[in-house]
């Protein structure tokens, strides 16, 4: 069984971006670029912002999950968006006596 201990001839060398825009911070000339495994990616030094481009060099803001202190405890957030409960009379549920 082969290990390869050191990775040689890849090492990830980022690159500053000349006029490249942080799209969370908006500071220029603070994104820098690397690959792994040919899939760009990008980070900000400013605000540390980073994301990752697919093929179709669309950002895929990379979203790291807090799961060191919630181990599962925690349910995802549910998205209620529009979800305003109107308590407003209702005519037919009005029982007169
Ligand atoms: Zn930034």
């Amino acid at each position: 069984m082969t290990t390869p201990s050191e990775t040689t001839g890849t090492a990830t060398q980022k690159r500053f971006i000349a006029g490249a825009v942080c799209p969370a911070c908006q500071v220029m000339d603070g994104i820098r670029m690397w690959e792994v495994d040919s899939v760009p990616h990008r980070d900000c030094v400013h605000c540390g912002y980073n994301d990752t481009l697919n093929a179709e060099g669309n950002s895929i803001p990379s979203e790291v999950p807090t799961r060191v202190n919630t181990s599962g405890l925690q349910a995802p957030k549910p998205k209620a968006v529009g979800q305003a409960l109107q308590f407003f009379p209702n005519p037919k549920l009005k029982k007169k006596d």
